[in-house]
């Protein structure tokens, strides 16, 4: 089960609060889509659910279980990036293969969790190549390997389509929402372009200045936005 509760869930720096008492309630299996303009607190946020940024406040729960100090690595989540982050050294194999090394994780394991994944993501035959020698949907298609090599319950993507051209783009969101229904994995997904929160969402959170400003349906956001902002923000042409 990777339910996720967000209960007044809060950042500070210092005396800047970027995050403000988050109440979100995430279903197992769910695709949410956090939206907003730069800077609104959506990274901060992911980063928070992932371990890599410390709870000002609140309680964070992942299958029910409090994880507010939990480390990242002891989280069962995988995080892809905008910039892919892939190890520029290794191949796509070692990339893919890298993190259940770490684990511990047993060789013919490992090399049956690469091969399935780097054939659903059609990149089998880019396993010996490095990182510079594939093409950016090529590179983040082995960032989503990487993921899902682990079969992480929760899986986070911030901004992950936001490097390739429009055309790539609307292929990977596809596959992206192929992926989620083939993995049956929770989806928590940052962008801040409307037609992917639209077109990919079960739910999308519109975020403002940390502040949630509304949680619906795609469909229901359109119809009802609560407010100016929403509706000029599910409006906007990109
Ligand atoms: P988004 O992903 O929506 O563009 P972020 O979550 O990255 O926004 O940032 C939210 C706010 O937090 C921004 O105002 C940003 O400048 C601020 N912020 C992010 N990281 C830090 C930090 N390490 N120190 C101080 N302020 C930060
Ligand atoms: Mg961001």
């Amino acid at each position: 089960m990777a339910s996720i509760s967000l209960k007044k869930l809060n950042k500070t720096y210092g005396a800047l609060t970027v995050v403000h008492d988050i109440d979100l309630e995430i279903a197992d299996k769910e695709f949410i889509i956090l939206v907003g303009p730069s800077g609104c607190g959506k990274s901060t946020t992911l980063r928070m659910i992932a371990g890599l940024e410390e709870i000002s406040g609140g309680e964070l729960r992942i299958g029910g279980d409090l994880v507010n100090d939990v480390p990242s690595k002891d989280r069962d989540i995988a995080m892809v990036f905008q910039n892919y982050a892939l190890y520029p050294h290794m191949t796509v194999y070692k990339n893919m293969a890298f993190g259940l090394q770490l684990r511990k994780a047993g060789r013919d394991f490992i090399d049956s969790q690469v091969q399935d994944a780097a054939k659903i993501l059609d990149i089998a035959h880019l396993l010996n190549r490095k990182p510079k020698a594939l093409s950016g949907g090529q590179r983040q298609r082995v960032a989503l390997g990487r993921a899902m090599v682990r079969n992480p319950a929760v899986f986070l993507l911030d901004e992950p389509l936001s490097n390739l051209d429009a055309k790539l783009r609307g292929t990977m969101r596809a596959e992206i929402s192929k992926l989620h229904k083939r993995l049956d994995a929770t989806f928590i997904y940052v962008t801040h372009d409307q037609i992917e929160a639209m077109t990919m969402a079960d739910r999308i959170v519109v975020m403002k200045d940390g502040h949630i400003q509304q949680v619906d349906t795609p469909q229901n956001l359109y119809d009802r936005p609560v407010n100016m902002f929403v509706a000029g923000f599910i409006g906007a042409p990109q």
